[in-house]
């Protein structure tokens, strides 16, 4: 249910939010065994923010803006005083000491906290399926992936299980799966967002966002939770816009640009670009100038994230040495063993590798031939970007070459997995916005997703045009088979 149809509930009391949070929690309970969803749900916590919400209805006092809607956090946002597990063995005890601030702004602002969401491992994947908790499943059918690594909060919000959810996106893992389960994922610019809390991946292209069912959900959930933090010194003091503001301006003379490079590769479905080239057209009808835009590099970004992302994971990971943090092997004879012990049996093979890859291209020798060339080409994508946006308001891509696929398709093929990632990367890499929003299905029923990229801090124009499309197009009028 989206904030506008919960909000006249509980506004006109209809029913009380401690109703809404129990109904979602039944909800939960009869669905999440068929998905898995949900690692963990927080039924003391949602129960006692409900409580303080309709104290204040019962008071007449007035509401906080998200007050009663019950929000999902994918597993690798810190919760104080719940596990936070980033769906791995070795976090899989680890109660986070303090609350990441993107979502104490959430329960600041009145959201409910329903749980805690599934993700691939360390969200290091694009199915959700390197999860110690097992595969996350696609609602639309539930054979397939939910994409990855927020596949748990995809999936929630596909299945009706929370009302939004906050995901994290290093390479695309908000719009991706996002695009996979017919929901709207937004990754904001590098910075908007505080990454405090989040536990690092890749500390230079990480950032948290919503997943709603709407684009004004998701404007709302942007406008929240963003916003200058002394925890994050990466983090943007720049003013937040009320991003709802400018949502309905009309889009007649937008400029999309059209990036010509995706729409020719190989890898791209034929039903998936046929889709996403009629929203091209609905963009049209409405009145925007669809302009050819090249970006030479595009298709670079994902052997240049390959390189980047995995050496600042074997950066970051390193602080698991079964000493500090999380798992720690009993059988190690000597501290070296025992770090070496805790870290092979602590995480699982895709994290491993990830490790292993980082720490070859950064190490004497091969970083220059590796990392900061890598480093260069993305200095090079960004500058495209820049070019482009010279000529145009947005850019225009598919989310994903496919749409989801069954599980087990490839988990044993490391780089076709990669490369799921192919059109989502370059907004990374260059710290942009992008959002993926619903455009139509292919032939089996799955959804598909349309990506708009904006320029920095220029969510909002990436958010009004969604929010166009979405209005004029319908394309999700009923949720899956739940
Ligand atoms: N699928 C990409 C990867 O495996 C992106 C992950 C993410 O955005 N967290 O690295």
């Amino acid at each position: 249910m989206n904030f506008k149809f919960l909000r006249n509930e509980i506004i006109s009391g209809n029913t009380s939010v401690k109703e809404i949070v129990n109904d979602y929690f039944s909800k939960i309970e009869e669905i999440n065994p068929k998905i898995n969803a949900y690692i963990c749900t927080t039924k003391d916590l949602a129960k006692s923010q409900a409580y303080k919400i309709d104290k204040l209805i019962q008071n007449e006092e007035q509401l906080p803006p998200l007050a009663g809607l019950p929000i999902a956090i994918k597993d690798n946002i810190c919760t104080k005083g719940i596990v936070t597990s980033c769906s791995s063995k070795m976090l899989k005890n680890f109660v986070a000491p303090y609350e990441s601030t993107a979502s104490s702004k959430l329960w600041s602002s009145g959201g409910i906290c329903l749980g805690k969401t599934n993700l691939d491992e360390f969200a290091m994947g694009s199915s959700t399926e390197t999860s110690v908790f097992g595969v996350t499943s696609n609602p639309w059918d539930i054979n397939r992936v939910p994409g990855g690594s927020s596949g748990g909060s995809a999936a929630s919000v596909a299945a009706g299980l929370c009302a939004a959810a906050i995901g994290s996106d290093t390479g695309g893992s908000i719009r991706q799966p996002a695009s996979f389960c017919g929901v709207v994922g937004l990754k904001p610019t590098y910075g908007r967002i505080s990454r405090w809390g989040l536990i690092a991946f890749a500390s230079s292209l990480d950032q948290i966002g919503p997943i709603t069912n709407t684009v004004s959900d998701a404007a709302e959930i942007l406008y929240y939770m963003s916003g200058k933090d002394p925890y994050d010194s990466t983090c943007l003091d720049r003013p937040v816009p009320n991003y709802l503001e400018d949502l309905n301006k009309p889009i007649k003379d937008l400029k999309i640009g059209i990036i010509k490079e995706c729409f020719d590769h190989p890898g791209l479905n034929s039903e998936v670009k046929e889709s996403v080239l009629s929203g091209v057209e609905r963009y049209r009808n409405l009145g925007a100038q669809i302009i050819d835009i090249d970006c030479p590099r595009f298709n670079d970004g994902i052997a240049t994230y390959y390189v980047i992302a995995p050496s600042e994971a074997s950066a970051n990971l390193a602080r698991y040495d079964g000493v500090k943090y999380g798992y720690r092997s009993d059988s190690g004879s000597n501290f070296l063993d025992m770090t070496s012990k805790s870290r092979a049996q602590g995480f699982g093979d895709e994290v491993q590798r990830r490790i292993l890859i980082g720490t070859y291209a950064l190490s004497a020798g091969y970083s220059d031939e590796y990392y900061k060339k890598a480093q260069r080409v993305r200095t090079l994508i960004r500058k495209d970007f820049d070019n482009a946006f010279e000529k145009v308001d947005i850019l225009l891509t598919p989310t994903c070459p496919t749409t989801a696929f069954l599980k087990g398709d490839f988990l044993n093929d490391p780089l076709s997995m990669y490369l799921s990632d192919l059109l989502t990367v370059p907004a990374n890499l260059a710290g942009l916005p992008a959002i993926s929003v619903p455009c139509g299905f292919d032939k089996k029923g799955l959804p598909i997703g349309l990506q708009l990229i904006g320029n920095v801090l220029e969510e909002h124009r990436i958010l009004n045009a969604a929010h166009i499309f979405e209005i004029d197009a319908k394309v999700i009028e009923n949720k899956p088979f739940f």
